[in-house]
């Protein structure tokens, strides 16, 4: 574990919305290694959650994104929720993805990236901060992983 960020820099860097303070709090306060590690990714999924919901940037309709509806992607439906030679992610349930993983949020398709929809978690939360350079990678690479699992990488690498 790093040094601690200070709530003033959080503010000053990272965002300007004043509702979040709470939260960031909490996990600046939390000692606990699990407890922390599990806010900063909630805070980081709610955080790409509600831009691209504002956004609405997949546009989904009737079980079809953008992607999907324009032939862009590789598949009908679904958006991009597959696993390779696995077929549809388990996690997907009824259209929504029923876990919190920070790798398959900050994943836009090429068709999004080439309309400059494009994420990166250590704009949004300074990851640096609170992880060294292989925990980042874990957030960042690890699809299809449950928060739990994460964590536990992220503990044992820690
Ligand atoms: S990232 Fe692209 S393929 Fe995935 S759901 Fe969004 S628009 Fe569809
Ligand atoms: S874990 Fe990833 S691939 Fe699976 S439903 Fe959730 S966002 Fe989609």
């Amino acid at each position: 574990m790093k040094k601690e960020i200070k709530l003033d820099d959080f503010k000053k860097h990272y965002t300007k919305d004043i509702s979040v303070i709470p939260k960031i709090k909490k996990i600046i306060n939390e000692n606990n290694l699990e407890r922390k590690y599990n806010l900063i990714i909630e805070y980081i999924c709610d955080s790409i959650d509600n831009d691209v919901k504002k956004n609405n940037h997949c546009d989904f309709q009737e079980g079809q994104c953008i992607a999907n509806r324009l032939g862009k992607s590789t598949h009908e439906n679904n958006g991009c929720c597959y696993q390779n030679k696995v077929g549809l992610c388990k996690y997907l349930k009824n259209e929504r993805c029923e876990i919190q993983n920070i790798a398959c949020k900050v994943f836009m398709c090429r068709y999004l990236e080439s309309k400059g929809v494009k994420y990166d978690i250590k704009k949004i939360f300074p990851v640096k901060l609170f992880f060294n350079r292989k925990q980042v990678k874990i957030l960042e690479k690890n699809y299809f992983k449950t928060k739990e699992e994460v964590v536990c990488l992220l503990i044992e690498n820690s």
